[in-house]
């Protein structure tokens, strides 16, 4: 039996802080508060689970049985036909490349920095060592899990957009994969589309409205 979310306090488990105003608003309509895992000061987990899912589902559990409050977590990425759906769950760590540490660097300072033009020539020259006919189609996936802290249930959800990808990318509207991702029936690739037309259509839209239909609406 599903189990309905209320109007109250929901700990949105993500220590990225771009994702907690988009998903405050989204839950904000139904009475519901977000609080940020960061203001709790909860650790963040390894992502060590091999799907959306899992990752999600990790990310909320731990947030859930920590803070004694419902919690909300997702896991999303790219996913390529042509590379048997890589990047995936690894879609982040495609960006990683390390960076020169400056000699008057603190101790345990970043070495890695996030470059998502040195992902997408990654994801583009491993497309490009394929045959032709593996083709550019790819999707974005999000998961979603709602779980509880009383008794260890979780509700997961996910969504997904389709679309091709283009070369040379185009646009710098979104972030991440966005300039090289055209949606199936559009011209415009996510980073050159208008954001409020992004958000409608994209895998966490998708994702959020299972979870609104299932536990909320
Ligand atoms: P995470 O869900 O925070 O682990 O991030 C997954 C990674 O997938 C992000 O760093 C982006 O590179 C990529 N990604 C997820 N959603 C999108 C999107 O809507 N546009 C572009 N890239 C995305």
């Amino acid at each position: 039996m599903m189990r309905r979310l209320g109007p109250g306090r929901i700990v949105i488990a993500s220590h990225n802080r771009g994702k907690i105003p988009e998903i405050a608003d989204l839950l904000g309509p139904y009475g519901i508060e977000p609080v940020s895992a960061v203001d709790l000061d909860l650790p963040e987990p390894e992502e060590t689970g091999t799907t959306f899912i899992d990752n999600a589902q990790l990310k909320a559990r731990m947030a859930a049985d920590l803070s004694g409050l419902v919690a909300i977590a997702d896991d999303s990425g790219l996913c390529v036909d042509a590379l048997g759906g890589r990047p995936g769950i690894h879609s982040a760590r495609w960006a990683e490349r390390s960076v020169e540490v400056p000699p008057d660097a603190e101790p345990g300072e970043a070495k890695v920095e996030r470059d998502f033009g040195y992902a997408m020539q990654r994801v583009h020259d491993a497309i490009l060592a394929e045959p032709p006919e593996a083709g550019r189609n790819a999707h974005f996936v999000c998961a979603l899990a709602v779980c509880w802290p009383e008794d260890g249930q979780c509700e997961v959800f996910e969504g997904r957009v389709d679309g091709l990808l283009v070369w040379p990318p185009r646009g710098d509207r979104g972030f991440g994969y966005d300039p090289m991702f055209q949606p199936i029936g559009y011209e415009q690739t996510f980073g050159e589309m208008d954001p409020a037309a992004k958000h409608e259509m994209s895998h966490r839209a998708d994702a959020f409205r299972k979870l609104v239909a299932a536990l909320i609406g």
